[in-house]
């Protein structure tokens, strides 16, 4: 099995937008849109063999439904303990390239000559390590915005760690 169909994927419900975005910056591929009904959220769940995330207690008792988790918690911090700790992911396992916060696609390394016409002066000067969205096309690179969210995401995962220790 190949490391990549063992990674979890999920489809998300309307209420779980900023979850969504965080999943893909932490690697999983998840689906979402506001436009997903109850029916449609079955349909993608089953036929594409997806967890999916809900905050609606009537959704998530669905007999339907093969893999469901119901998220409890309003604060997106613990929302995303909640799904880590659901799949067991701690900072040892949970490593994976970061997807696309925007459309959950994938994320490729480019060189910084190559994007260059696409962005602005201040950043062709400051910005390093610079990824591309191959569905969107939307440009990343390092920078302040990058390291806080790494810093969330290492944090989330210690106290992951620490709630598997005890
Ligand atoms: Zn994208």
């Amino acid at each position: 099995m190949s490391l990549d169909k063992a990674i979890p994927r999920f489809v998300a419900d309307v209420m779980l937008g900023s979850l969504s975005r965080w999943l893909r910056l932490f690697g999983f591929d998840t689906l979402y849109s506001n436009d997903f009904d109850d029916r449609e959220l079955i349909k993608i769940s089953i036929q594409d063999d997806r967890i999916l995330l809900t905050r609606d207690h009537s959704l998530a008792r669905s007999k339907l439904l093969k893999k469901v988790l119901l998220i409890h918690s309003d604060d997106i911090r613990e929302q995303i303990k909640e799904v880590l700790s659901a799949v067991q992911c701690s900072s040892d396992l949970c490593s994976f390239k970061p997807r696309c916060p925007v459309c959950n696609g994938e994320i490729q390394r480019v060189e910084k000559d190559s994007i260059k016409a696409l962005i602005p002066d201040y950043v062709v000067f400051v910005g390093h390590d610079f990824m591309v969205c191959i569905s969107c096309g939307k440009i990343y690179w390092h920078g302040t915005h990058k390291k806080k969210i790494d810093e969330l995401k290492r944090k989330i995962l210690q106290e992951i760690d620490r709630t598997h220790k005890k």
